[in-house]
């Protein structure tokens, strides 16, 4: 298997190691690991966290002794913020990676993973229409990134006891998301994170899989979204599963952020 995104202890949420990762990659049937760490910028948002520093980032992983037999690929999450495309596109540019995931995170100036203030005063369906509405202005603001990352992850916050985004639900804003990509050429991450939240399925749910198929997508990654060794490549039979029943025959690893296409 091919994990296509992963977190280290560089980044302010990861407990492995790089090292660690890639011992353990046979052992979990991993033959090449994505180091995505997360860059986020906090440009304006009250938050603890530091944005990540990228070279140091860099030698690190330079300095990494091969495993035989597992490929290791230099990439990155970037939270996408449009009032901060000049800094990102400035990291970038400045920077080869292999694989660029876009994220939303810090969402209308809100982290909405540890501020509820983004949920205050809204319904469950306009907080996720600013979610979404943001997603869209980023794809359309941003050409440095290969696929969205976790679409629909937004389902884990807010406390609402619907923990699924249905499609006919939301079908305007997401048909809007999946259409943009599709016409830039960009990829759908399938995150199988969403198994260990509990959600039994992947980021995003079958339903807009599959319609990001229909409306023309071509390329979608697979990653595990792991924080530690235990979790690299969790859930990626099921995610494998779920992409080739909402209608894809391969899925792409990024190398040098070009895309190498597997068989699922
Ligand atoms: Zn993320
Ligand atoms: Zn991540």
């Amino acid at each position: 298997m091919k994990d296509s995104h992963v977190h280290t202890v560089l980044s302010h949420d990861g407990r492995s190691t790089a090292r660690e990762y890639l011992a353990a990659a046979h052992a979990r049937g991993v033959d090449e690991i994505t180091f995505t760490e997360h860059f986020d910028l906090y440009d304006g948002v009250p938050s603890p966290l530091r944005t990540l520093d990228v070279a140091a980032c860099r030698r690190a992983y330079r300095e990494l002794e091969p495993v035989p037999g597992v490929r290791a690929n230099f990439g990155v999450e970037i939270g996408l913020r449009p009032e901060c495309r000049e800094k990102i596109r400035a990291m970038t540019g400045e920077n080869a990676f292999d694989f660029i995931i876009g994220s939303s995170h810090i969402t209308a100036g809100r982290d909405m993973a540890f501020d509820p203030s983004f949920f205050a005063g809204k319904t469950r369906r306009e907080a996720y229409l600013v979610y979404f509405g943001e997603v869209l202005a980023n794809i359309r603001l941003f050409d440095d990134f290969d696929v969205y990352g976790h679409l629909d992850y937004v389902v884990r916050y807010g406390g609402y006891p619907e923990k699924k985004i249905a499609y006919d639900e939301f079908r305007e804003a997401l048909d809007a998301i999946l259409r943009a990509l599709a016409e830039k050429g960009k990829g759908l991450e399938v995150n199988s994170s969403g198994y260990r939240y509990g959600l039994s399925s992947p980021h995003p749910n079958p339903e807009i899989l599959r319609r990001f198929r229909e409306l023309g997508g071509e390329t979608v990654t697979l990653g595990s979204d792991a924080h530690q060794v235990s979790q690299l490549a969790s859930g990626l039979p099921e995610a494998m599963e779920a992409a080739r029943a909402a209608g894809f025959s391969y899925y792409a690893v990024f190398r040098e952020r070009k895309p190498v296409y597997f068989k699922l």
